[in-house]
């Protein structure tokens, strides 16, 4: 065999992902673009803020000699310094700008995190329904994913749950709140019921359990929803996030990762997250976008925006009787699938143009994904062909 046999375990599993994609293409061909709508992909279509491109059109009639160059593992000082910043006023806490690493993405800071802290065999929990990608992050670096299931009612963490599967080798546990792809903020108090039960696991296992908070939705919350910080609640914290969603920027790999500065030995955990961060082979995030993200700590898209495309879906789907929990951030619908078989639902929606992500994908059989970050006169127009799928499957 060409390639590694786990990698092409790993590939086959995963080549619903690439049907879809075909599938996809093929309706699109055949009904033309305007009449398919794809409701797969988590990639913004909205552009990034007017503020950023004018810093970037700043940057490049000024350019700084040098700019271009390897800087520090960890990243410029500056943007370190301006992520720092938002982070004190988000919890109160004094984290240092030495407790960031700029990293390539989320997806490049779950990596770093996840290689930096785990032993081989060691477990992590995720919690289902989870993103895709966790299980193979995990595998990445010798890891074991031991999946809990939340509530199947709410998506809320089911906090015995999580006590029951903590063990001698637990080392991780993964949170995403708003969740990708539920929708769901988990609220302070059950964060402060979870750090309560870690504090307690970790004497009786004599052992540190990190909570990683996968946040690259946190500056897109509805209904004036706070997204409580994790520093606050769970002492060996540390915060992976991105500029990949807020800033409709996933292209660029911007992001970074953030520890609780009252973590349990975190100069150690900071000085192996760098030495990861370079060699893993980002060496550093990008040059460029670091300059540029450091002056836009505080802008994000339009959130409105989003709010209003998940109140259309909300508002209609649930009319035609599909059931689901209501998103509080993010940009994505979960709802359960009318038919036994989600992969089943899926293939039915195709009949209608209609394009969607079955639930199995996220550990979650049973339901399916809507991605909302397309544009508003999509989702406007693909209601007749949604209100034809539900008299079809909606008993
Ligand atoms: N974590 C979650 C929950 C996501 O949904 C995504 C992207 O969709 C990522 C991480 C990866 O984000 P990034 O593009 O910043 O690597």
């Amino acid at each position: 065999m060409a390639i590694a046999k786990k990698v092409q375990g790993f590939i086959d599993r995963a080549s619903w992902i690439r049907r879809m994609f075909e599938q996809g293409a093929a309706l699109r061909q055949r009904f033309g673009e305007e009449n398919v709508f794809d409701f797969t992909l988590g990639n913004p279509s909205v552009e990034p803020p007017e503020a950023f491109k004018q810093e970037l059109l700043d940057l490049a009639q000024n350019p700084q000699p040098g700019m271009h160059r390897y800087m520090n593992n960890a990243g410029y000082e500056e943007t370190r310094a301006a992520v720092a910043q938002v982070l004190v006023q988000k919890s109160d806490l004094a984290v240092k700008p030495s407790q960031v690493v700029m990293t390539c993405g989320a997806g490049g800071a779950l990596n770093v995190v996840l290689k930096t802290i785990l032993n081989p065999g060691e477990e992590v929990i995720i919690l289902a329904p989870f993103f895709v990608e966790y299980k193979f992050y995990i595998d990445n670096h010798g890891g074991t994913p031991v999946e809990v299931w939340t509530d199947r009612n709410t998506f809320q963490p089911d906090l015995e749950a999580i006590e029951a599967a903590i063990g001698p080798k637990t080392r991780a546990i993964i949170l995403n709140s708003p969740n990708n792809p539920t929708g769901v903020i988990y609220p302070r108090d059950t964060l402060e019921q979870l750090g309560r039960i870690l504090e307690q696991k970790e004497k009786e296992l004599n052992r540190q359990i990190y909570v990683i908070s996968d946040e690259p939705y946190a500056r897109l919350s509805y209904d004036g929803l706070e997204v409580p910080c994790i520093f606050n609640a769970v002492r060996n914290s540390v915060i992976v996030t991105s500029h990949s969603k807020d800033l409709a920027l996933p292209g660029e790999r911007i992001g970074y990762l953030a520890a609780n500065p009252e973590m349990n030995e975190v100069d150690l955990f900071i000085e192996g997250a760098v030495f990861c961060n370079r060699v893993l082979g980002f060496v550093n995030a990008p040059a460029l976008m670091q300059r540029l993200v450091s002056h836009l700590q505080h802008v994000s898209v339009d959130i409105q925006e989003y709010q209003d495309k998940r109140d259309i879906l909300y508002l209609h789907l649930s009319k035609m009787g599909f059931e689901m929990v209501k998103p509080q951030g993010g940009f994505y619908l979960f709802p359960r699938s009318p038919l036994a078989d989600d992969i089943e639902f899926v293939k039915q929606a195709q009949n209608h143009n209609i394009l969607l992500v079955p639930g199995s994908g996220f550990g979650a059989p049973g339901y399916f994904r809507i991605a909302y970050c397309i544009d508003r006169s999509i989702i406007e127009r693909s209601l007749p062909a949604w209100e034809k799928l539900a008299r079809e499957t909606v008993k």
